[in-house]
């Protein structure tokens, strides 16, 4: 099947008389015939339902259907984006370990690893990930157990190389996860590039209409764990869960089981079967929106590249952007929908600018269908100074604008009329 097949028929497949569309199982519990069968359950030798903490048969189908956009072998959800970061960095990292990410990730990516990991005794280097292959090795340690890395950062919008962050990793035997949320399985895909794990927040562009939080984790199933020295705890016993051995008994599939197994069951962030439905519905029109999104995108990007009132302009899809041959490389069908641009008039004309906008909403959000404007300087990063801002790589005149699903026409316009006010 090709990948807008796959968004609209993969994962639910209904059987003779039962419901079209995937129902919602509202169920916390399952019922079975024996105490033997639900032994089997619990030692993870029979396939079946027992405690929707676990697993559910609603967000099971859902979780099967981004597995196969991503071209993985499995795929875990969680309660949100952020959930799924922390889970899938402590499936394999532990107090001792270290990690390397990319500088250009999301804020809460940045404190998640920065300061709440490293409370927990796992450290992390941040590097530049413009940087050559050879000054990012410089940054791996004896102790470090994964490379982390976005597709396209939130909101930095820098394009990964994501063959030569592989490559990092590979030379040392540890894995590569890449958060792929602002590109989605459409307009890349990492594993086909030699990412290990691919990880989401669903809460973008998947769901794709800001209904519904949500993360999921991708096991890509090429990472070999088996007697791997660096990865002792997949070659052991686990004693916390009925002897298990993840890579000797789970095969390419030991990440994802791990991940479930224990961290699932231990911290609890469970995606909800209403929610799981909810971001099927997204799904199932993933593939239309994301070249629309893209197109639009890249229109807005040129109107404003000609346009004297701004001064500067990020968008990796213009033929101008430094990243125009990453992208050909890996987004050749899209560079999505976020732009970043600088008004002049630096921050007073940004807050009349976005005062001005009729058809773009003020929120925090991005990627989803409605065109939206933030101004951090003025909003999410109020409390910095203007010195602040720009040492965090945030300039006071940064205006961050996600591209919706409307009439690129339209808005063009709306920018036009704002940009007049100033
Ligand atoms: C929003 C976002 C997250 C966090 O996801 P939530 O669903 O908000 O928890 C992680 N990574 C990226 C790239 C994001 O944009």
């Amino acid at each position: 099947m090709k990948i807008e097949t796959k968004c609209v028929q993969e994962g639910y497949k209904p059987k003779n008389g039962e419901p079209r569309v995937l129902p919602i199982y509202q169920s916390t519990t399952y019922k079975y015939d024996s105490a033997d069968y639900m032994g089997k359950l619990f030692d993870l030798e029979a396939e079946g339902f027992f405690y929707t903490r676990l697993a559910n048969p609603t967000v099971a189908c859902v979780e099967e259907k981004i597995a196969k956009l991503e071209g993985g072998v499995g795929a875990m959800m969680t309660s949100a984006g952020q959930a799924a970061t922390l889970i899938a960095v402590m499936t394999i990292a532990g107090a001792g370990d270290h990690i390397v990410c990319s500088a250009a990730v999301y804020g809460g990516t940045f404190n998640l690893l920065g300061v709440t990991l490293k409370k927990f005794g796992i450290n992390v280097t941040f590097v530049d990930p413009d940087a050559e292959l050879s000054v990012l090795e410089e940054a791996i340690r004896p102790e470090t157990k994964a490379v982390l890395g976005e597709t396209i950062a939130n909101p930095a919008l820098n394009v990964l190389d994501i063959e030569k962050f592989a490559a990092l990793a590979h030379n040392h035997n540890i894995p590569l996860i890449v958060d792929n949320t602002f590109a989605t399985p459409i307009l890349c895909r990492p594993i086909e590039y030699g990412a290990d794990i691919v990880i989401h927040s669903t809460s973008k562009y998947m769901d794709g209409h800001a209904v519904s939080l949500g993360g999921v984790i991708v096991d890509g199933g090429c990472f070999k764990w088996e007697g791997n020295e660096k990865f002792p705890e997949f070659n052991i016993p686990d004693d916390s869960y009925h002897g298990v051995t993840y890579a000797k008994d789970f095969g390419n599939a030991a990440f994802i089981t791990k991940a479930r197994a224990q961290l699932m069951r231990d911290l609890g962030s469970a995606p909800s079967p209403q929610n799981a439905f909810l971001l099927n519905l997204g799904l199932e029109t993933l593939h239309l929106r994301m070249p629309c999104h893209s197109s639009n995108a890249l229109k807005v990007a040129k109107y404003l590249e000609n346009n004297e009132k701004i001064t500067w302009i990020n968008y990796p899809g213009l033929e101008s952007s430094k990243y125009k041959k990453l992208v050909d490389k890996y987004l050749p069908n899209g560079a999505s929908g976020v732009i970043s641009f600088g008004i002049k008039g630096g921050r007073e004309a940004c807050i009349k600018f976005l005062d001005s906008l009729k058809l773009a909403a003020i929120v925090t959000h991005v990627a989803d269908a409605r065109t939206c404007a933030l101004h951090p300087a003025s909003t999410t990063h109020r409390q910095m100074t203007d010195e602040q801002l720009i040492a965090g790589g945030i300039s006071p005149d940064l205006v961050r604008f996600s591209v919706g699903i409307e009439n690129a026409d339209d808005i063009i316009a709306d920018i036009e009329q704002a940009l007049s006010e100033i």
